[in-house]
């Protein structure tokens, strides 16, 4: 590379000019390549990242995050001064501008990436790896309706289990994404714990977190609800606002309610962050 200089211009239709004093041949497509934009990073810090109370950033995803504000500033959707790697509720916003004149609303306009919204706006700018969907969001497990990601997620934490879970809420409850409510879009779901064991209701909640879930055993000294499961999955593109506080509260150790307090899942039943693709990964 001695000597040579070379120019990118970051736009739509990307242009690169080559400056290559004494090179006469001309850059090949491959050389051209758009920085790749880890999907599933940039999932993780939009989940992680807005309920902070500074703008710090959520380790590894800050160079794919800073990907993205780049092209919601160039459409003109972000200020400059938010184009700093994390995803703050000014980019969940911006996100969210940039799915609307896309044409979309309600949950495909949540401020959360899609893999088709990030690939449309990553065009001429950056490439998109690790791309996560939900797939149907009208799938079903147990009689309840989850979306095909969450399906699938739930089935192999069930395999985990030598007893059966039994949903009492699915995803999707409410038709109305932008509520307060977990469940209103996709990814959350409650399970019913009435016939386990206090030790089965622990195994459960490990087995659920093993693949992904942001899973908490949920008692009826903390809210006006019997002993359940209330789980979440990491990362579901279509998860509600509340629901994806939960997993920042998650990924820091805590309850997911109110109080914000400390998870109080004994340390047995307590598995590394992760979410469904990661986990599959092995
Ligand atoms: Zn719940």
């Amino acid at each position: 590379m001695t000597g040579r200089t070379r120019r990118w211009v970051l736009s739509r239709g990307a242009v690169v000019t080559a400056a290559a004093a004494g090179a006469s041949s001309l850059l090949s497509t491959e050389a051209l390549a758009l920085p790749a934009v880890d999907m599933e990073l940039v999932l993780l810090a939009a989940q992680v990242d807005p309920p902070k109370a500074d703008t710090g950033l959520t380790p590894g995803a800050s160079t794919h995050v800073i990907e993205v504000e780049r092209a919601l500033n160039a459409k003109g959707l972000l200020a400059s001064g938010a184009v700093d790697g994390h995803f703050g509720t000014s980019t969940v916003s911006a996100y969210a501008a940039w799915q609307r004149s896309l044409g979309y609303s309600g949950l495909d306009a949540n401020g959360i990436p899609g893999p088709t919204s990030l690939t449309r706006l990553g065009e001429g700018r950056f490439t998109v790896s690790r791309p996560v969907s939900t797939g149907s969001r009208t799938d079903t497990y147990g009689g309840r309706r989850v979306n095909t990601r969450t399906r699938n997620m739930l089935a192999a934490a069930d395999g985990m289990l030598s007893w059966s879970l039994t949903l009492s809420q699915g995803s999707y409850t409410s038709s109305n994404p932008s509520s307060a409510g977990t469940h209103d879009g996709g990814g959350v779901v409650d399970i019913s714990v009435t016939s386990l064991t206090t030790t089965q209701r622990w195994e459960t909640v490990r087995a659920l977190r093993t693949v992904g879930f942001a899973a908490w055993l949920r008692n009826p000294s903390q809210g006006d609800w019997p002993y359940h499961i209330h789980a979440a999955a990491v990362s579901d593109p279509d998860m509600a606002q509340a629901a994806r506080n939960q997993t920042h509260d998650y990924y820091f150790g805590r309850n997911g309610l109110a109080s914000h307090a400390a998870d109080d899942t004994p340390s047995a039943y307590r598995v590394a962050f992760t979410w469904w693709e990661k986990y599959q990964r092995g």
